[in-house]
C-alpha cells in the first residue's frame, strides 16, 4: 500500500466564525450530494513545502465534510528524488540535461509505486510531477482503466518550462480527467476534452502561522529576538533567494531610514543545512547589511518558527515582498490576513491578491517601493484602511475553504463527465 499520512480531526464549523454562514452552508450544500465518496490525495512528502501544508487542511476539511477523504504518499529512493528535484527546477525554467535514462528511473519509479495502490477512489488527486506518471503506469500495470476519476494538480509556475521536459511530464498527464493550475498564466492545455482549472492557492486561517495572537505574546516573541516592538519595523518573510531580493529589501530600508531614523527591518528565511545557495545569500545579504544593528536577519536557526513569523508579521507596521519572480506568494497572503499594510512587486500571483491602493501598492522598483512604505509608515490610518481591505480580501478569496469549494466542485464535474462518457474513457489524443 502506499504510505498513508494521518491528519488531525478538524471541525468545519470552526470556521464557521472566521468565514461566515453562508460559506460554510454553500459547503454542507456542495458535499451533500457527495457524502461517502472516497477522495485519494497523492503527494511525494508528507512534510515540508506548501502541498503538504495544504494537504494536512485540505484532508480533514473533506472529512469533516462527510468525505472519505485520505492522504498518500509514493516511495522513492534518493535517485528518483535528486531526478523530480531536477524535473521541477527545469519546469521553473531553470536548465538541466534530461536523458532517456532519466525517464526510465522516473518510469520504473512510477511502476513499483502503481504496484503498492490498492484500493480504488472515486476521485484520485496527484500533486505535482513526482507522482504525476501513477496513473498511466496504473493502466498499463492493470491493463484497463483503474476506475474512478483522475487529477492531475500542478502547483508549480510553468511560463518558462523547459520543452523537453514539459513534453514528457505532458505525455504523463494526458490520460487525466482534469487538470489544475494555481494561476491563469501557468495553464497549458494538454488534451482535448480534459477539464482544465485554475485554482489559487489559499491559507489556513486557524494554523499556528496564522490564527490570532494576543498582543502580548506578539510583543514578547518579536523583543526576544532583538527587535525593538515600540519602534517602527518593516518586514520581508522570504527565503534568502536572489528572486526575493533580500538586497534590494535592504537598499529600500535604508531610503526610509533617512527620513524615519527609528525604523528597523526584519528580515526572516528558512535556512536549510543541506541549501548551499542559501547561506551564499545570506553571507551576501549580511554584507549589504553591514554593521547596521537595527537590520535583524533571522531564521528558523534562531527559532524562528511557524508562531514566531506570525508574531512578527502581526506587528509588522509594513511587509514588503519585494520579489523578482514569484509562484503566488503566500507571504502576501498571510500579512494581509493578520491586516498588515504590504508594499510588494508586480510578480506571479501577487497582483491577484494586492490592489494597488485598496489592499496594498504595486511597486516596480526600489523607489516606489520605498515611497509606498513610507507613506504607510507615516499615514497610519491609511495603513490601517488598507490593512482591513487586505484582509478582507483574503478572507473572500484565499481562505482554505474556498479551496475546498473549488475542490468539492471538481470532484463533482470529474464524476459527471465520467458517467457522461458511460464510465468509459475518451480516446487520448495530444
Ligand atoms: N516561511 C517560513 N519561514 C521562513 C520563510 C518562509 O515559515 O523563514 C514560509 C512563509 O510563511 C510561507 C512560505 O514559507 O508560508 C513561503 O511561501 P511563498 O509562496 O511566499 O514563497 P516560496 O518560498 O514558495 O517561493
Amino acid at each position: 500500500m502506499l504510505a498513508h499520512v494521518p491528519v488531525t480531526p478538524i471541525d468545519i464549523e470552526e470556521y464557521r466564525p472566521i468565514v461566515g454562514d453562508a460559506t460554510i452552508d454553500e459547503l454542507r450544500a456542495l458535499s451533500e450530494p457527495l457524502r461517502g465518496m472516497v477522495v485519494h490525495h497523492v503527494n511525494a512528502t508528507a512534510f515540508g513545502g506548501g502541498v503538504a501544508e495544504i494537504l494536512q487542511s485540505l484532508v480533514p476539511i473533506l472529512q469533516s465534510l462527510g468525505i472519505r477523504a485520505e492522504w498518500r504518499v509514493i516511495r522513492g529512493a534518493d535517485e528518483f528524488f535528486s531526478l523530480t528535484k531536477r524535473i521541477h527546477n527545469s519546469l521553473q525554467g531553470l536548465y538541466a540535461p534530461f536523458t532517456p535514462d532519466d525517464q526510465q528511473v522516473y518510469l520504473r519509479y512510477q511502476e513499483s509505486n502503481a504496484a503498492l495502490v490498492e484500493s480504488e477512489a472515486d476521485v484520485t488527486v496527484v500533486h505535482d510531477p513526482q507522482p504525476a506518471g501513477l496513473f498511466p503506469a496504473l493502466i498499463q500495470l492493470r491493463e484497463h482503466h483503474p476506475g474512478g476519476g483522475w487529477i492531475w494538480r500542478c502547483h508549480i509556475d510553468l511560463t518558462e518550462a523547459q520543452p523537453d521536459v514539459w513534453d514528457f511530464v505532458a505525455s504523463q498527464i494526458a490520460p487525466y480527467d482534469a487538470v489544475v493550475f494555481s494561476l491563469e498564466q501557468f495553464v497549458r492545455q494538454v488534451r482535448e476534452g480534459q477539464i482544465l482549472r485554475v485554482l489559487a492557492p489559499a491559507i489556513d486561517p486557524r494554523t499556528p502561522k496564522n490564527a490570532a495572537l494576543s498582543l502580548e505574546s506578539s510583543r514578547s516573541i518579536v523583543a526576544r529576538h532583538g527587535v525593538d516592538p515600540d519602534r517602527p519595523f518593516l518586514l520581508q518573510v522570504s527565503r534568502f533567494d536572489p528572486w526575493k531580493d533580500p538586497q534590494g529589501v535592504i537598499d529600500v530600508y535604508r531610503m526610509i531610514k533617512q527620513v524615519i531614523p527609528r525604523a528597523q527591518l526584519v528580515l526572516i528565511a528558512s535556512m536549510a543545512d543541506d541549501d548551499p545557495e542559501g547561506w551564499s545569500y545570506y553571507e551576501r545579504t549580511a554584507r549589504r547589511a553591514g554593521e547596521d544593528f537595527d537590520i535583524h536577519l533571522l531564521s528558523n536557526l534562531n527559532g524562528v518558527g511557524n508562531v514566531e513569523v506570525n508574531a512578527f508579521q502581526q506587528l509588522a507596521t509594513v511587509v514588503l515582498q519585494k520579489s523578482i519572480r514569484e509562484g503566488f506568494g503566500l507571504t502576501v497572503t498571510e500579512a494581509l490576513w493578520k491586516a498588515r499594510p504590504v508594499v510588494a512587486s508586480n510578480a506571479g500571483g501577487i497582483p491577484l491578491q494586492i490592489i494597488n491602493g485598496k489592499t496594498g501598492y504595486l511597486v516596480g522598483n526600489n523607489v516606489q517601493c520605498a515611497a509606498g512604505a513610507l507613506r504607510l509608515l507615516q499615514k497610519p490610518r491609511v495603513a490601517a484602511r488598507i490593512g482591513r481591505n487586505g484582509r478582507e480580501h483574503v478572507r473572500r478569496h484565499f481562505l482554505i475553504t474556498r479551496l475546498v469549494r473549488d475542490e468539492l466542485m471538481l470532484y463533482r464535474d470529474v464524476l459527471r463527465q465520467r458517467a457522461l462518457a458511460g464510465g468509459e474513457r475518451q480516446p487520448i489524443s495530444q
